[in-house]
């Protein structure tokens, strides 16, 4: 059996793990900023390589034959040092990215390159947000001092640079009348997403109900390599190393 290294932290990467594990020796790493993260059931690593050098090094220690990049379609370096990885260890790598979501005639969507640019937007916008796009990253956004922010993280932000906001831990999925009440119990006014993809997300669903517009940030470029964009795809992709 070969012996693969999913780097996960996304319930997908969970599904995956569990589903390969029949086929291959699973390895499952995470950065381990989550508290009682879902696992799949196989060896795990916490916390990160040390750079694209260090997972090399990871690589070579045991004996990896095959790598799958399944994190978070932003987790930007961390694909980036997958890819370097790979081509220093010389074995086949893959990053796992499910298609991005699309909007439809009754969404009023207006993209954003970067939470920079997320958060210039706002100018011309309602006083009152939702910014559901975790807990980092969140200082792009403290140029709007006079702007309500409802904070969604399934972690506690270190700092929040706000003046005004509600903090809200909860971990998804969440139901899409339950979105819609959150979104009139705080007034929302437009949301801030990123482009997770995979089933609609129940704020955006709430958000096109309510008619509420969404700035929805760009994905980060994935590496050069090969992408997979489902799961069945996976199956075939390790088949093939
Ligand atoms: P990132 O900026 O791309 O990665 C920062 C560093 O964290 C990496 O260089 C690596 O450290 C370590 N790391 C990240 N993912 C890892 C993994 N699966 N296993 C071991 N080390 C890992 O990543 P991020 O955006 O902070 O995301 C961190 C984790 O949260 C990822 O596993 C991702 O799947 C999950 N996540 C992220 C988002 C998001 O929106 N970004 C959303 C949901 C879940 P070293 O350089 O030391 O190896």
């Amino acid at each position: 059996m070969k012996k693969v290294l999913i780097l996960g932290g996304t319930a997908d990467a969970v599904r995956i793990a569990q589903s390969m594990s029949g086929n291959a020796h699973v390895l499952y790493s995470l950065a381990g900023r989550t508290r009682e993260p879902n696992l799949p059931d196989c060896r795990i690593h916490t916390g990160g390589f040390g750079g694209a050098d260090g997972l090399a090094a990871y690589i070579a220690e045991n004996n990896i034959d095959a790598l799958l990049d399944a994190t978070h379609p932003y987790a930007a370096t961390m694909a980036t040092n997958a890819a370097a990885a790979c081509q220093k260890a010389e074995i086949p790598g893959a990053k796992y990215l499910r298609p991005a979501w699309r909007a439809e005639e009754a969404d009023n969507w207006i993209a954003a390159k970067d939470y920079e640019e997320a958060a210039r937007l706002l100018s011309d916008m309602g006083d009152r947000v939702f910014l559901s796009t975790g807990s980092q990253n969140l200082a792009a956004f403290a140029i709007q001092k006079d702007k309500f922010f409802l904070i969604r993280a399934v972690e506690p932000p270190e700092t929040i640079p706000f003046d005004i906001y509600s903090l809200f831990l909860a971990r998804g999925p969440f139901e899409r009348s339950g979105e819609t009440m959150l979104l009139s119990k705080y007034d929302i006014q437009v949301v801030v997403s990123k482009n997770s993809g995979g089933p609609l997300a129940a704020k955006l669903l709430a958000a096109r109900d309510r008619k509420t517009p969404v700035i929805m940030i760009d994905r980060p470029e994935p590496p050069e390599g090969d992408l997979i964009e489902s799961e069945e795809g996976v199956i075939d992709w390790l088949a093939g190393t």
